[in-house]
């Protein structure tokens, strides 16, 4: 899978996944945050205090579909691309990992991991979080 490349919007998202760092933008005048990274909060629509937060890596199952029949060929199906929830509140687009698919995981907890990209980026991945 072949991200598209960082614009300049999304720069310094995409610079954090080489440390592994998952972030939101954060918007210093509302408190609002948002992911993809916008030019202005679609909160408040303030453009001035636009920041990043930090994300703790957890979140909840939002929505999921299996992927059976890949766009691309080199890639292994099924896969399982899910939108999840984070703890910080934005939606983020992204793929399960590692977990037995069933209607079980609709609200499942899940943890960040990390798919390492060629270029030294890592894409923000996630599995089922471990029953503590
Ligand atoms: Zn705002």
């Amino acid at each position: 899978m072949n991200p598209p490349p960082g614009d300049a919007l999304a720069a310094p998202w995409w610079d954090a996944t080489r440390e592994r760092r998952l972030l939101v933008q954060t918007c210093g005048a509302c408190g609002h945050r948002q992911h993809h990274p916008r030019l202005l909060c679609t909160n408040c629509g303030g453009t001035d205090a636009l920041g990043w937060t930090p994300c703790a890596g957890t979140g909840t199952v939002d929505s999921f579909t299996v992927v059976h029949r890949s766009p691309e060929p080199e890639r292994q199906v099924p896969y399982v691309v899910a939108r999840v929830r984070l703890t910080e509140g934005p939606i983020l687009l992204t793929n399960l990992v590692g977990i037995e698919v069933d209607d079980s995981i609709l609200g499942a907890g899940v943890v960040l991991a990390w798919s390492p990209l060629p270029d030294g980026r890592n894409l923000p991945v996630f599995t089922l979080a471990t029953e503590a």
